[in-house]
């Protein structure tokens, strides 16, 4: 179960989470005009000690969603990290946690109404952080082709990652939890598959894993990212090509990746198996790759780790 920790980030210091609030003036609420970030902190196993994941990518593309909405936070990346850290050691919770860091518009500046433009309000950072388990199924989900499109980058700035684009997330997972399926592809105008709700889509064909190119409307997923360069250790090929819903439905597997749920299998889609049915080959051994990897488990890899102490 997911619970909030103690601490937040909120404005300009930390404080007990239920202090960190806003006033309904706050523009983000209004418009969605914010980003976040969804990272995630893993206990290492033996050791008094969490370890970030790719807090520095994570951050990285945190920074570039606030230049898009012309958000302008006070700190760096390096400083944002340290806060990240920081929240981690405060909280002081060995238990996997989940940190959402989340920039918005705040308060209108004097003279100003609510209007919707980006400029006119001040901006704002909340660092919040919740105890969040392994909760991604290893025996896999089963997934809709939803009836809500990806919109297009033309529409909407897809590849940050906005508070008013998840409207459409939001939409496309609970038709398809009250269709009965936990989670939902959605395909992009042009009729190829996009992402899932909140995690990018790979299809796995012999020894190729073949996922959505980034003009597919898609957000640019660390996960994503991981497995690319996991899928060299594997002995796979690695193609970022358009796949329409067919493909998904005639691949040997179907996994998705992301921050929450890791690497998890898709066992059916559209009321149909996926290969056998069961979570295959492929998916498993990245899946047991990486949870070990962001506990720590490879050398190779510890550059992508940023080590917390907790009592
Ligand atoms: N797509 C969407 C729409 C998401 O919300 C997420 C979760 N951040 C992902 C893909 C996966 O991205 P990541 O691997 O960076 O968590």
């Amino acid at each position: 179960r997911p619970a909030t920790t103690a601490w937040a980030y909120h404005r300009d210091g930390f404080v007990p989470v239920a202090e960190a609030t806003v006033p309904v003036t706050t523009q983000g609420l209004h418009y969605g005009t914010g980003v976040f970030e969804g990272i995630r902190a893993h206990v290492v196993p033996g050791r008094s000690e969490l370890a970030v994941f790719r807090l520095r990518d994570h951050l990285e593309r945190f920074a570039r969603s606030c230049r898009l909405l012309r958000i302008d936070l006070p700190q760096d990346t390096a400083e944002l990290a340290a806060v990240v850290v920081e929240l981690l050691s405060r909280n002081g919770v060995a238990r996997d946690t989940y940190i959402r860091p989340l920039a918005y518009k705040y308060r209108p500046l004097p003279g100003t109404g609510p209007g919707v433009s980006l400029r006119g309000n001040s901006d704002a950072l909340s660092v919040i952080a919740f105890t969040l388990g392994d909760y991604s199924p290893a025996a896999g989900v089963r997934c809709s082709f939803s009836s809500w499109t990806r919109p297009p980058g033309r529409s909407l700035p897809v590849r940050a990652k906005a508070t008013g684009t998840y409207l459409n997330n939001a939409l496309a997972v609970d038709e398809a939890r009250a269709a009965g399926y936990d989670d939902a592809i959605l395909l992009n105008e042009r009729g190829d598959v996009a992402e899932a709700s909140t995690a990018n889509v790979f299809a796995v064909r012999g020894d190729e894993l073949l996922t959505p190119p980034l003009d597919a409307d898609i957000l640019e997923g660390v996960t994503r990212d991981t497995v690319r360069v996991l899928s060299a250790d594997f002995g796979l090929s690695y193609t970022e090509r358009p796949l329409q819903p067919a493909d998904l439905l005639v691949a040997d597997e179907v996994f998705l990746t992301g921050t929450g749920m890791g690497v998890t299998p898709v066992v059916g889609i559209a009321g149909r198996d996926v290969g056998t049915g069961e979570p295959g080959t492929v998916t498993t051994g990245l899946r047991h790759r990486y949870h070990d990897l962001v506990r720590g488990s490879d050398d190779r890899y510890e550059h992508w780790l940023t080590r917390v102490r907790v009592p």
